[in-house]
Formats: C-alpha cells, sequence, structure tokens
C-alpha cells in the first residue's frame, strides 16, 4: 500500500488532488469527494482509502491536471506497492438475500424467561494425551423459537445457587455449529466449552457452569439465552476472503464459519452461499492431542486445497525462530507477507477468538509484520475495525 512519488527522498513537496469514490462499504451511501493532500499524507490517505474498499483516482498534481479524470494515470508505484486504482473494486452489496445486522436475531430468550433446551449429546473434544478437558455439547431446540447464525453466542444459566444463595449468572459460549445445526436438520445448536481448572490456595477450583457442562448427562434440560453478538458474523459475499486466529475454544465461531463454507451438506443446504474465497485459520494449541475438529480440518483440506488453507502452532512441541515455544503470533509473523497481501483486498476479514491473553501477541505481530512493509498497525487496525473487516472476541 506504499505510492512512490518518482522522488524518493523524503523532501517531496507536492500537492495531489485526488477524487475517491466512496463505495458505500460499511456505510448506506455512496458518494464522491475531491481532496487535495501532501505527498505526505497521501500514503496514509491512500492506506485508509484501500482499507475501506474506496476508490482513489490522482487528478492533478501541483494543480497540473495529470489528464481528463476518465483517462488520468496513477502516480508511479513502487515495487510491491498497491495503486489505489489497482485496488479491486470494494464487494457489491451482496446479490443474494444476505442477512444484513438489522436481521440477526438478539436475544430472543432472555436470563428471566430462558429457552430450556434439552441436551442430545456431550462427548470430549480431545484425544489422549492433552491438557484439560474440552467437550461438545449439543442441545435440542425444539419446541421454541431459538435461533441464531454463524458467528453469534448463547448464555447458559447452570443449575444452582452461588454462594450467596442468589440463582447463577449466566456464561456465554460461542456457537460451534452453523445455523442448521450440526444435524444440518436445524433446531440444535453446539458448543465447545472447556472446563475451567485453576489452582487457588493449594486447592484446585473448577468453574462453575463449564464444569456443569461438561458434565452434564444426555437428556438434561438446560436454561439457554440469547442469541447474542454481532462482532463475528461472517461477510455474506461467497468469495470473500476470510483469516482467522483461534486459541482453544476459540475455534468454536471458526469451526461454525468452515462448516457453512465446506461441508459438503451445508453447501448442499445453502445455495445461496457456495464458498469461493480463501480461509485461512491459523490454530494454537499446546499439544498436538489438544487441536480440535482435527479430522474435520484435514478433510476440507484435501476437498478444498483452493480455498482451505490451515496453519497450528503447537506450543509445547514446537519452537519459534528464536528457539521459543511457537505461539500463534509467531506463525503470523512467519506468514506476514502473505497476511498484509491479502488484507490489502478490501474483500478481506479478520477475526480473532481464544482467551483474552492472545491479543497482545497478535497485536504485537501485526505490528511488527506491518512495520516489514512499511505500514503502522496503530493507524491500520482502527481503520481495519471501522470498515467491519476485523472481528475480535476474546475472553
Ligand atoms: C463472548 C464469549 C464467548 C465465550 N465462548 C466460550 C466458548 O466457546 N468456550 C468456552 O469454554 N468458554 C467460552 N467463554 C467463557 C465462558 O463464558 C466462561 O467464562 C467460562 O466457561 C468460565 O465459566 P465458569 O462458570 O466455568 O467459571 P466461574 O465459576 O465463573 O469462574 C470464573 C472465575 O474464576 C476466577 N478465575 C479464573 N481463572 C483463574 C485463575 N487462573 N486463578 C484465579 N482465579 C481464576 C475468576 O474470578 C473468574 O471470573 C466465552 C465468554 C464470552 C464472553
Amino acid at each position: 500500500m506504499r505510492v512512490s512519488s518518482g522522488n524518493t527522498s523524503g523532501s517531496d513537496s507536492r500537492t495531489f488532488t485526488v477524487v475517491i469514490d466512496n463505495l458505500g462499504v460499511g456505510r448506506s451511501r455512496r458518494a464522491t469527494r475531491q481532496l487535495t493532500v501532501p505527498f505526505q499524507q497521501l500514503q496514509s490517505l491512500l492506506q485508509s482509502v484501500a482499507l475501506r474498499g474506496d476508490r482513489l483516482k490522482i487528478i492533478s498534481v501541483d494543480g497540473q491536471p495529470l489528464a481528463a479524470p476518465e483517462a488520468a494515470e496513477p502516480a508511479p508505484v513502487s515495487e510491491g506497492a498497491v495503486a489505489a486504482d489497482a485496488l479491486p473494486a470494494a464487494p457489491s452489496p451482496a446479490k443474494k438475500a444476505a442477512v444484513t445486522h438489522a436481521d440477526v436475531p438478539v436475544n430472543l430468550y432472555k436470563p428471566k424467561d430462558p429457552f430450556i433446551g434439552t441436551v442430545i449429546d456431550n462427548y470430549s473434544l480431545l484425544v489422549e494425551g492433552a491438557i484439560g478437558r474440552v467437550n461438545q455439547i449439543t442441545f435440542d431446540l425444539s419446541g421454541g423459537n431459538l435461533h441464531y447464525i454463524e458467528g453469534q453466542s448463547i448464555g447458559i444459566i447452570p443449575d444452582g445457587t452461588d454462594a450467596n444463595g442468589k440463582r447463577h449468572k449466566l456464561r456465554l459460549y460461542s456457537i460451534a455449529s452453523t445455523r442448521h445445526g450440526d444435524n444440518v436438520e436445524d433446531g440444535t445448536v453446539s458448543l465447545c466449552v472447556r472446563q475451567l481448572e485453576y489452582e487457588k490456595e493449594g486447592q484446585i477450583v473448577h468453574g462453575v457452569c463449564s464444569t456443569f457442562l461438561c458434565d452434564i448427562e444426555k437428556g438434561a434440560k438446560v436454561k439457554i439465552t440469547g442469541p447474542v453478538g454481532k462482532e463475528m458474523l461472517l461477510p455474506p459475499d461467497e468469495d470473500a476472503n476470510i483469516i482467522m486466529f483461534a486459541t482453544g475454544t476459540g475455534i468454536a465461531p471458526m469451526r461454525a464459519y468452515l462448516r457453512r463454507m465446506f461441508e459438503p451438506a451445508e453447501r448442499a443446504k445453502n445455495p445461496e452461499y457456495q464458498f469461493a474465497g480463501k480461509a485461512w485459520l491459523f490454530m494454537g494449541a499446546p499439544k498436538t492431542a489438544n487441536l480440535l475438529y482435527e479430522d474435520d480440518l484435514q478433510r476440507y483440506l484435501t476437498d478444498f486445497p483452493e480455498n482451505f488453507r490451515y496453519t497450528k502452532a503447537i506450543s509445547r512441541e514446537e519452537n519459534n525462530a528464536k528457539g521459543g515455544r511457537m505461539y500463534i503470533q509467531d506463525r503470523v509473523l512467519e506468514n506476514a507477507d502473505e497476511i498484509f497481501a491479502m488484507i490489502e483486498n478490501p474483500k478481506t476479514h479478520v477475526y480473532m477468538c481464544g482467551l483474552r491473553g492472545m491479543e497482545p501477541g497478535i497485536d504485537e505481530a501485526m505490528t511488527a509484520a506491518a512495520a516489514a512493509k512499511g505500514l503502522n498497525w496503530a493507524e491500520l487496525r482502527p481503520q481495519l475495525k471501522k470498515a467491519e473487516r476485523w472481528h475480535v472476541e476474546t475472553y
């Protein structure tokens, strides 16, 4: 996203008059603006234009028209740079029935009057040698109006009371199934739950709700609220590019996206969504045995080699370039060029989900990766966020 002036010294005093065509991504109206900026501001302007998916055309330099606007040539571009004019047009509004934010179901069931779901499945997602406990739990939603889309969460109110004798508060869990459920027949929801376990004053403590869920028997009735959340929704474009950073149970929403994209029964069920973009999952886990949904992911790699890429960071089994433990941020750094090349495309969205502690590492890696490309991540990230292309849900 760097534009050369043809004069690479830092003392370029030229001014550029540009026309920006706002294509309406994330906003409702299309608009055209004309601006005159010094060379020093041109680069950050180009970055923000590219990230928003707008179009920019340079029409004059120092007041001298380059050509008639429709025939204008952009300023010369340096190697590895992207001319604003060369940027692909922003995604057009979804051609087929897209779910807009206003249509997304929220708070259909509230804590005072929750939906009562029935457990139909509860099994471990881990294999021998894994650390901790992570279960997949599926609820039957029949008999009510609880429905959701990929990227949302539901609330669970565990049975029993807290230390003060009050009913437990709800805990949120990312939905791991698509809107059609794991059986693709609608009317179910699946979660991916890690039992919270920590040590306090020499005692092992287990989390209330995560233990309630991991221990729950088939047939049990559970209080469910929601759905909630509009932060992690997938764009409706079938040719969007989706970069995913997940650690641990942060894979839950990603699993829903990937099923929607690649699971044959899902593709058959959703003729309006035949994913044809690129999906790249970065997954962090302590051990190979802790990787979740591995068989499905390997199948998607085999079936959709052009569309799916999967990069793992196994912290206790692999080393980074400095000889330390391999974390997801190390994989981000290793792949910085390709990640940023994808981000330059306005059709690319980035999703991050997992424990809150993963955020600083990813941010640090993106800062270093951006700097290596002459970009400033502190400026870019808010622009991506504003363009609704940077999605974070950590807990
Ligand atoms: C949007 C969202 C989505 C989520 N999605 C998922 C998901 O998909 N899967 C999933 O497993 N979880 C998910 N969570 C987390 C989930 O909501 C619960 O917070 C988690 O299951 C723990 O709840 P609990 O009732 O078991 O623990 P609690 O009994 O509520 O205990 C939690 C409390 O224990 C204390 N504590 C925790 N760790 C330590 C420690 N190391 N040392 C000392 N004290 C500690 C803290 O006071 C903390 O508040 C999500 C959270 C949010 C906000």
